[in-house]
């Protein structure tokens, strides 16, 4: 490959796949089978991805079989029915619409072309998403079942899903209600929901990108990688989910030229099976957690 070439690919296969992506999901929305037409574009992405990580990969080392898949795939399975539930649940009781009639249901721009309004509830919920990932890495209890996240030992797209499930709702219960309060229409949700998916994957993945100025407003896979490293210089930054203005207003952005360490994880045990480590964070701690023992941000 050329290295003109090369840098094209390097640059511009992020913006592509997420736009594409999220193009796909649009055009589901608008034939009446969005949430298919999601599944679809994100299975069609970490099949590109898997042969993408292959391709260029950012670390060789961490293309092995790390052992952890089934519980990865199992982590992602599980957080994805928990969601389901919850949707379900706030249905159920009229949650959403509740919260919309009763608060702030005329608050939200609905005269905004669609884009506008998702990139205001990207922004909207992202100050919850970054309060809870935070929380998760200052606060010990909350540490206890981030930690399952963090002990992987490799970034992929594969382990994109492996949270604990109290993680994931910690997560959703301080982010997601805001759109409702402000009465944001489904598809706005819908679309928020997907982006944050889709840009999720990308995160994690394993391939060899390049970022430029992008890397200030939203998160990528450089980013990530260094909130990751064992080192807590580095590991105790980056805590954005999708949009990075709160690391860059409250200090925590961190993105040096340096290339983070591929040794990554947590210096505390973790059970290498999925049951054992939705239990990890229930047990007595025989070891001090290190992560925030050495001085959190
Ligand atoms: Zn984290």
């Amino acid at each position: 490959m050329n290295n003109a070439l090369k840098t094209i690919i390097s640059y511009g296969l992020w913006p592509a796949l997420l736009a594409g992506c999220l193009a796909v999901t649009v055009f589901g929305m608008h034939i009446g089978h969005g949430i298919l037409v999601f599944n679809i574009a994100y299975l069609s992405l970490a099949v590109t991805l898997f042969f993408t990580e292959r391709l260029m990969p950012f670390e060789k080392s961490w293309l092995g079989n790390d052992g952890q898949l089934m519980a990865d795939l199992c982590h992602t399975a599980f957080n994805k029915g928990a969601v389901q539930v919850l949707i379900a649940v706030g249905a159920a009781f009229g949650i959403a619409e509740a919260f919309a009639s009763d608060v702030g249901g005329h608050l939200w721009p609905t005269h905004w072309p669609l884009a506008f309004q998702v990139v205001l509830g990207l922004v909207m919920i992202e100050i919850g998403l970054y309060a809870a990932h935070r929380l998760a890495h200052e606060w010990p209890l909350l540490w206890r079942f981030h930690a399952v996240h963090h002990s992987s030992k490799r970034l992929s797209f594969i382990n994109t899903g492996r949270f604990h499930v109290v993680d994931t709702v910690a997560s959703i219960a301080l982010s997601q209600p805001i759109l409702f309060l402000f009465g944001a229409p489904i598809e706005v949700f819908q679309l928020v929901s997907a982006t944050t998916a889709f840009i999720g994957m990308l995160t994690h993945c394993n391939v060899d990108m390049k970022f430029g100025w992008i890397a200030y407003i939203v998160n990528t896979p450089t980013l990530h990688r260094f909130h990751h490293s064992k080192k807590l210089v580095e590991g105790n930054t980056n805590y954005g989910e999708n949009l990075m203005f709160m690391d860059l207003l409250l200090g925590t952005y961190y993105n040096k030229p340096n290339r983070p360490s591929a040794n990554i994880g947590i210096n505390e045990p973790m059970p290498d099976n999925f049951l054992g480590q939705i239990a990890q964070p229930f047990r007595r701690r025989p070891v001090q957690n290190q992560n925030l023992s050495e001085g959190s941000v």
